[in-house]
């Protein structure tokens, strides 16, 4: 059978991993929009979360099977469309994650220094769409929106000091920007209360074993104490509660802090005189609901990040769901060979492992529903590439590029993640 896999993230590589145990007459051709492979692997997961990043190693495995071959570089949708690469294989498998922002939609939104979550993550993780991002961290105040994983990810890498990033494979440009770092303040702002957040406790604790920044929450003791309070309270809310009180009631002796709000729904973003401030209605409870109140509070703060989850980049030829955040599908299956998991199917939650699931029960359909008859897909790609002047790297390319960046690493780091396309392919010229 031959396959194509659209992205070289998670949802990819179970969906190799499952498509190899099944022991059948394959080639598996990965598609990738990036040089390098490994999506939100690479790009997603913080650079300080290198444990995380290991699974890299057993994706490198299936990567380096002989049935596996690597296009990087290559677009579809742009380069080679889904028509003809979904003509050319028995299989088309949507697996390219979700890696554009989902908005705020409010006024200001388009404002310097306001960024979302995929451009600031993707600009300290050397994705060469954000590298030149270039955010300003020269002001006292920050606010991130969001109260996930993520939201704690960016404010982890913004009070880090460079020691406390050490064995990280952070960018040196992001390094060098956060050395003039003037940030005292960073605000992380929910719009319902602690018991709704989303963040996991082992990265929540992270903020209280910070060398520079303190974590404070800016929310009524005796309405933390009295979610504890309530009878069938969920055991990971229950913790993230206890440690939010622990912050709560500690007492502040760093300069520098991090700030929990919560009931505050982003309004406005307003610049005057050189300065932004973000506008928030604060929201109430009234009989266990969360409601719209009139009461508008101000953060003054010059770097804004909203995270508040992502959806897909769109492919011509691939419909979107109504909310434009995934493709179109029907338990995985798109549209005639064409299949799709992980985040490009559906909402962007859960963590890497959770796409195994997924792949696994994409594969048996795939299985059950396509037969073999297409010969000489790869080929036919190639030539396709090769006419249409397509510059592509390939698996063996990329073992190059991998090991210059290892070799490239600064004292104290992993890793010096290569972002410019000039500066690869010069490498892979001799
Ligand atoms: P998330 O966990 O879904 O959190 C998104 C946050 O944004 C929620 O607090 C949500 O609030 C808020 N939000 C959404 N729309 C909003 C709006 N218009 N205004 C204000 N707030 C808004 O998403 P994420 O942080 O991007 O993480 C994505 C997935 O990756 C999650 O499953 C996460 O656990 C995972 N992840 C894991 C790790 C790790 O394990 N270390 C690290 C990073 C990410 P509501 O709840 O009110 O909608």
């Amino acid at each position: 059978m031959n396959i194509a896999i659209i992205g070289s993230g998670p949802s990819a590589f179970y969906a190799i991993q499952c498509f190899l145990r099944e022991n059948i007459d394959t080639n598996i051709d990965i598609y990738e929009k990036l040089p390098a492979p490994f999506g939100l692997v690479r790009y997603g997961v913080a650079p300080d979360h290198q444990k995380t990043k290991n699974i890299i190693r057993l994706f490198s495995r299936y990567l380096y099977e002989d049935k596996v071959q690597y296009f990087g570089n290559v677009e579809v949708g742009k380069d080679i469309s889904i028509d003809l690469l979904s003509s050319f294989y028995d299989v088309l498998v949507v697996a390219c994650g979700a890696t554009e922002d989902r908005k705020l939609n409010i006024e200001g939104e388009n404002y310097d220094n306001v960024y979302g979550s995929a451009e600031f993550v993707g600009w300290y993780n050397g994705n060469p769409i954000h590298s030149k991002l270039s955010p300003n961290f020269n002001y006292k105040n920050a606010i991130i929106v969001g109260n996930g994983n993520v939201a704690l990810d960016c404010a982890r890498i913004l009070s880090k000091t460079k020691s406390e990033l050490y064995q990280s494979d952070i960018m040196d440009y992001t390094l060098e920007g956060l050395s003039k770092s003037s940030i005292e303040n960073i605000y992380i702002v929910g719009r319902r209360t602690p018991k709704e957040a989303k963040f996991t406790i082992s990265e929540l604790r992270e903020m209280g074993e910070l060398k520079d920044f303190q974590p404070t929450v800016d929310y009524d003791l005796d309405l933390l104490d009295s979610i504890l309070s309530e009878g069938d309270i969920d055991t990971k809310i229950k913790k993230n509660i206890e440690l939010l009180i622990d912050f709560k009631k500690a007492s502040i002796v760093k300069k520098n802090k991090i700030i929990f709000k919560f009931l505050s729904n982003p309004l406005k973003i307003i610049s005057e005189n050189k300065s932004k401030s973000l506008n928030f209605t604060k929201n109430k409870i009234v009989n266990n609901k969360i409601l719209k109140s009139d009461v508008i509070e101000t953060i003054q703060a010059d770097l804004i990040i909203s995270a508040i989850g992502y959806k897909v980049f769109p492919i011509k030829g691939l419909e979107l769901d109504p909310t434009k955040s995934f493709f179109l599908n029907n338990n995985g299956h798109i549209k005639n060979n064409i299949y799709t998991n992980g985040w490009a199917s559906g909402a962007s939650v859960g963590v890497i492992g959770t796409n195994k699931i997924g792949a696994s029960i994409m594969t048996k359909k795939i299985m059950n529903e396509i037969s073999s008859n297409k010969d000489n897909s790869r080929e036919r790609s190639i030539e396709f590439l090769k006419n249409n002047s397509i510059k592509y790297i390939n698996k063996e390319g990329w073992k190059i590029i991998d090991k210059i960046e290892l070799d490239k690493a600064l004292d104290n780091f992993t890793r010096k993640k290569l972002v410019d396309l000039e500066e690869i392919f010069g490498y892979l010229k001799n």
